[in-house]
């Protein structure tokens, strides 16, 4: 591990990030998140349009987004974890500026 971190393996950019065991940068393990999880799982239609569903993330969620429509579909579970976590966001943003009684 030299001062500077590895190189990703992917992109070749300087990273201390590790994915997998191997120099990966955050934008490129998100991407291989993404890649990992679309070669598991069968490829869904959007249910408005019928369009091929791609997988993305959000709010740290793997979720199957509509490039047509611009619609999301989440797996059971996902928007749980997705609420929790803008759930949180949205304390932290209101507690900002608002002075406790
Ligand atoms: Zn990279
Ligand atoms: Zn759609």
């Amino acid at each position: 591990m030299s001062l500077f971190g590895e190189k990703c393996v992917r992109c070749g950019a300087r990273t201390r990030n590790v994915y997998l065991d191997k120099p990966t940068c955050p934008d490129c393990a998100a991407a291989l998140e993404v890649a990992l999880a679309e070669s598991f799982e069968a490829k869904r239609a959007c249910p408005a349009d019928g369009s091929t569903l791609k997988k993305a993330i959000a709010h740290g969620v793997i979720i199957d987004r509509c490039e047509k429509c611009n619609g999301v579909w989440l797996d059971a579970g996902e928007m749980e974890r997705m609420n929790a976590e803008v759930a949180e966001e949205m304390l932290r943003a209101t507690a900002i500026g608002r002075p406790y009684a």
